[in-house]
C-alpha cells in the first residue's frame, strides 16, 4: 500500500532495527520504546488491523503470534514475561494503520495499561 509507513519498513525502503525477517513477517525495534524490550511484529502484506488480518488470512495471523513468541525468546523475556498488544482504532491509540503486534517486556508491566 502506498503511503504506509510499515509497508515501507517491510520493503526496506525506510530503515528500521530489524530483529527478524522472513517471507511473510518482519520484526523491528519500536522507535520510541515503552519498555526495555519493545519490538513490533508486522506482516509484509498490508492489513489494517489484527481482526482484518485474521479474517483475511488466519494462517498469517498465527504466524505473527509465533514470530512474536520467538522474538520474546530471543530477547530473553520468555521466562520473566512479556505482553503482546495490537491496538485497533483511534480510541485504542492505533497510530499506524498497518497491523502490528507490540512485544513488550523487561520490566513490570502495569495492568490495565494507562
Ligand atoms: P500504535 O500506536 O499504532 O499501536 O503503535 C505504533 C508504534 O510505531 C508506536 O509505538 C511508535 O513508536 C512506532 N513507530 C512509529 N513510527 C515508527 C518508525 O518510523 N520506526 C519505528 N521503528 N517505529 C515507529
Ligand atoms: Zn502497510
Amino acid at each position: 500500500m502506498s503511503d504506509c509507513l510499515f509497508c515501507a519498513i517491510a520493503s526496506g525502503d525506510i530503515p528500521a532495527a530489524v530483529v527478524h525477517r522472513d517471507e511473510r513477517a518482519v520484526a523491528f525495534r519500536d522507535i520510541d520504546p515503552k519498555a526495555p524490550v519493545h519490538v513490533l511484529v508486522i506482516p509484509v502484506e498490508h492489513h489494517a488491523n489484527a481482526a482484518d488480518l485474521a479474517a483475511a488470512d488466519p494462517a498469517l495471523a498465527g504466524h505473527l503470534l509465533a514470530v512474536a513468541g520467538a522474538v520474546a525468546a530471543a530477547e530473553g523475556v520468555s521466562e520473566s514475561g512479556y505482553r503482546m498488544v495490537s491496538n485497533t482504532g483511534p480510541q485504542a491509540g492505533q497510530s499506524v494503520p498497518h497491523v502490528h503486534v507490540h512485544v513488550l517486556g523487561g520490566r513490570d508491566l502495569s495492568w490495565p495499561p494507562g
